[in-house]
């Protein structure tokens, strides 16, 4: 490590200033610490991309209706019939029916 004295000593004062007074090799074993410190903490483009390796986005999974035959997503209601499981559980007339109310009272 090439590093002047004045500034090794400003580096280990800065940080600690029990350290100060110190044994010169408890100075010099604090400012490895502290370099070696800072270095690990940074990840080098293996690392970062091996924790990019699992941030893909996944197309939603699509299933076939089976009142009406239309794509909906799964474990969902169909939004084209309101079915879910073979058995209604939406009244989309209904629905659109107060949708048109509530825009022509405005
Ligand atoms: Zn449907």
């Amino acid at each position: 490590m090439v590093r002047d004295k004045e500034y090794n000593r400003f580096l280990v004062e800065s940080i600690d200033p029990v350290v100060k007074n110190s044994h010169p090799l408890a100075k010099i074993k604090t400012i490895c610490n502290t370099v070696a410190m800072v270095n690990r903490m940074r990840a080098n483009k293996s690392h970062r991309n091996n924790r990019r390796s699992h941030h893909a986005l996944v197309a939603a999974r699509v299933s076939k209706c089976s009142n009406c035959s239309a794509p909906h997503r799964c474990h969902t209601v169909c939004m084209n019939c309101g079915y879910y499981n073979g058995r209604k559980v939406l009244d989309l007339a209904a629905k659109a029916l107060k949708k048109t109310k509530a825009t022509a009272s405005k």
